[in-house]
């Protein structure tokens, strides 16, 4: 089985293409600026260097065309014809209550995302136009929709309910929903893999630290607590996100400088986080590069992200009463090795022993606690376009 995996922004397409057979990615690549100028395709057969072309791309129909021609190319392509495409799963950034699992796209599922914009005013669109894009260009293909939500929706009431009067909630769907679902999902999973113990058994902590962060207690493989929530904010600092603050540190900010809501969320989702502590970057090496120079508030912005981390690491295994591992993924768990180093070593309180001498890897599956240590600590690299792959197969394969 082979399956094309979609991710659209509002400008841009990221696919892969799969062999489910062995789960190998065939192709993968980027459609960038679409409907703007400067448009351009970046295509990658595995194996061979990658080929760029900058041509017209007025809209995400188009780019789904040209990404189909790139699939099929004499030299670049992998697909002798499309017959050979049993199907496209697509990543949707919310899927709101409706949503607690991947479903089969069909007229009802559309009308399902659409319903859910209010709640993810820039992102559902933007993923929508990729699922409307193959339908018209191949009406006949299965299609899956795997949302970002979904897998937070196990948690509890008294986890995504929020303290302000309950007809937000029970009116106008104003509760924590989480993101990150898919990235948390894989690496759960696969830690409990690489563990050899079964995920029913298992109390974790799953940290995805990126440019956006969310921290998730996952008890028995269910989402219980996540940091994330109606929107993409709390939680932990992040490379341009502020993070948990007092509501009242945000209206007092408004008051004072006669903010609007549109130009106060600009500060929060844009000017705050690790850049607006720092004042340099967003990206956590830079800001690494300033601190070894002795840049104070670079530190400080290390020093708060860290403390953030273990904040959320103490909080989530209170929630679970437990801890069993905590797994660290995305572009900072993943590769950032002094971060990992800082949060780990005095974890030894809750059982987890930090093995400092593992923990030099990049971007690749290693346990990073001492070989005594009651809880595992693991960096565990994300695949959400394996997951997206997977669950299309496991809709789609019955036909
Ligand atoms: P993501 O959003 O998952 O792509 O993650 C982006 C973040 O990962 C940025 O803040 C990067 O600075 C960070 N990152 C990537 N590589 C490294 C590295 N080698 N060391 C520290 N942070 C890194």
């Amino acid at each position: 089985m082979k399956v094309l995996v979609l991710n659209c922004g509002s400008s841009s397409l990221k696919y892969q293409l799969f062999d489910m057979s062995d789960e190998s990615v065939l192709a993968k690549g980027l459609v960038e600026r679409i409907g703007i100028e400067g448009a351009r395709i970046k295509h990658v057969k595995t194996g061979m260097e990658p080929v760029v072309s900058d041509l017209p791309i007025p809209n995400h129909k188009k780019a789904v065309e040209f990404v189909l021609e790139r699939l099929l190319d004499a030299q670049c392509g992998v697909l002798s014809s499309l017959d050979e495409l049993s199907a496209a799963g697509h990543r949707i950034v919310h899927g709101g209550d409706r949503f607690a699992s991947s479903v089969r796209v069909d007229a009802e599922v559309v009308k399902g995302i659409e319903d859910v914009v209010p709640l993810a005013p820039l992102h559902n669109p933007a993923n929508l136009t990729g699922i409307k894009a193959m339908i018209e260009v191949l009406p006949q293909l299965p299609q899956v929709a795997v949302f970002d939500t979904a897998f937070h929706q196990t948690m509890p009431p008294k986890a995504f309910v929020y303290g302000v009067p309950y007809r937000y909630y029970s009116e106008h769907k104003i509760r924590r929903y989480g993101f990150h679902g898919t990235s948390t999902s894989y690496v759960a999973n696969r830690a409990a893999e690489m563990l050899g113990r079964p995920i029913e058994s298992l109390k974790m902590v799953t940290c995805h630290l990126g440019n956006g962060s969310s921290i998730t207690a996952v008890d028995g493989g269910r989402s219980v607590d996540t940091s994330l929530g109606f929107g993409t904010i709390p939680g932990i600092l992040m490379g341009t996100r502020c993070g948990d603050v007092d509501p009242v540190v945000i209206l007092s900010i408004m008051e004072e400088e006669g903010l609007d809501p549109k130009e106060m969320s600009h500060i929060l989702h844009k000017e705050s986080g690790v850049f607006g502590i720092s004042g340099i970057s967003s990206d956590l090496r830079d800001i690494e590069e300033a601190a070894a120079k002795g840049n104070e508030r670079a530190q400080l912005a290390l020093d708060m992200l860290v403390y953030h981390i273990k904040r959320y690491i103490g909080a989530y295994a209170a929630a679970m009463g437990g801890l069993d591992a905590v797994v660290f993924t995305a572009g900072i768990g993943e590769n950032g090795i002094q971060i990992r180093d800082a949060v780990c070593r005095d974890l030894e309180f809750l059982g987890a022993k930090f093995a400092p001498e593992k923990n030099k890897v990049r971007g690749e599956e290693q346990l990073i606690s001492a070989d005594d240590s009651r809880v595992a600590l693991m960096v565990v690299p994300t695949n959400e376009e394996l997951v997206i792959a997977r669950d299309t197969v496991r809709l789609t394969a019955a036909e």
